[in-house]
């Protein structure tokens, strides 16, 4: 294919998708008008062998990722009027060619057609490599711009214990979207074998046979319409072409819910040189049955009797950390106190540890023994104070 067919033919416009069409959106277009245009489907009719040929000339290109670029680039440098500064016989026209690429010839010395093969010739070089290696070391240009380019940043997600967020841990995150296999390169054949183009679609993922005057078309069976048969599948893969990507991150004891780790230069790749992006995992930590996070602070609500309430008692209080620890209730205590061991809770960014806040919860026998409650009642009698006197007045304004 020579430059100019490159440059002069809108092969997406012949396929009817966009310029940033997927790889898969391009063979689907690809099919459905190939089964539509087929010679066998319009026999003597001209226009459709023409345009039959032309779908697979753009297929042959966009399916190809490296023919597709090269086109890309040759369309963007010489079809948007971005051409590069000083270039061609008569340059020094500082950059800006019209649009299109009939303009072009124009700026060409000594008039009349300039055709890109002329200028193959002239530069020496037969291949369209060459001529893009000639044309950026004439000055920015077209490559003003477009410079080297950061990759995107690359979110994940990981859901984590709550005692693996306090001691904190290594762990692998799965990363959305799939890499090629490294084994087969994503083909999914074995390495040294690769697959063929399925005889009987003969690539088109599709069949049409004739039924009743109709044509029909349906997936081809051979193939389960992917339009090529691999014998041998990669034993990495088991023939998908794709793997899961991974990355190993440390995650830091102490960490909280909703937290974000950064991994820098685990994004996307940087275009044109440019750095990788980063990736950025959300952690996500699972509440615990008995134990609450505060900060840095650990809580846990702690059940005692009346008696204890009132009396005052040594409770054992379990941890995290297999070491329980005795908490001193004192004497006269109510419900919702809180009370803090120090050094006991979660693990700081910056060193050291939060405190342990016990919450005390008075629990009230729901039923009484008779024992029970005559001592209870032997208590009321002994329990002179009113614990509502602060509303008394309140209630005596009311009345
Ligand atoms: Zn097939
Ligand atoms: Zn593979």
């Amino acid at each position: 294919m020579s430059v100019r067919d490159m440059v002069e033919k809108d092969y997406y416009a012949a396929l009817g998708v966009p310029k940033d069409a997927t790889t898969a959106d391009i063979k689907k277009a690809y099919r459905r008008l190939a089964r539509e245009l087929h010679p066998d489907k319009n026999p003597g009719d001209a226009k459709a062998e023409a345009r039959f040929k032309e779908v697979s000339e753009a297929y042959d290109v966009l399916s190809d990722d490296t023919r597709r670029r090269e086109y890309d680039e040759a369309r963007a440098l010489f079809a948007s009027g971005g051409g590069p500064a000083g270039y061609g016989p008569g340059g020094g026209g500082g950059g800006g060619y019209p649009p299109g690429y009939g303009g072009f010839g124009q700026q060409g010395s000594g008039g009349g057609s300039f055709a890109f093969d002329d200028l193959l010739r002239e530069n020496g070089s037969g291949n369209l490599g060459g001529l893009f290696d000639n044309l950026f070391q004439r000055g920015p240009g077209p490559s003003a711009g477009r410079g080297p380019k950061r990759g995107t940043d690359i979110a994940a997600e990981l859901t984590i214990s709550f005692e693996d967020a306090l001691t904190g841990l290594e762990t692998t995150v799965r990363l959305p979207g799939a890499a090629p296999c490294a084994q087969c390169h994503g083909s999914g054949a074995r390495p040294g074998s690769s697959p063929r183009t399925c005889p009987t679609c003969r690539g088109l993922g599709v069949v049409s046979r004739s039924q009743g005057g109709f044509a029909l078309s349906e997936p081809c069976r051979d193939c389960r319409g992917l339009g090529t048969i691999i014998d041998q599948p990669c034993p990495e893969c088991r023939g998908s072409g794709r793997r899961e990507r991974m990355q190993k991150i440390r995650v830091p004891a102490g960490i909280a819910d909703g937290q974000k780790l950064r991994v820098r230069g685990r994004g996307s790749a940087g275009e044109r040189g440019g750095p990788a992006g980063d990736l950025e995992v959300t952690v996500h930590v699972l509440a615990h049955a008995i134990f609450g996070r505060d900060g840095a602070n650990l809580t846990i609500i702690l059940p005692i009797s009346v008696a204890e309430a009132a009396l005052g008692a040594s409770v054992k209080v379990p941890t995290l950390d297999r070491t329980p620890l005795t908490v001193k209730v004192p004497p006269g205590t109510s419900s919702g106190r809180r009370l803090r061991v120090r050094g006991r809770g979660a693990p700081r960014a910056g060193g050291g540890r939060g405190d342990l806040i016990v919450t005390v919860d008075v629990v009230v026998p729901p039923k009484l023994s008779p024992k029970a409650r005559a001592a209870f009642q032997e208590l009321a009698k002994a329990l002179p104070e009113d614990p509502r006197e602060h509303l008394t007045v309140l209630l005596e304004d009311r009345a």
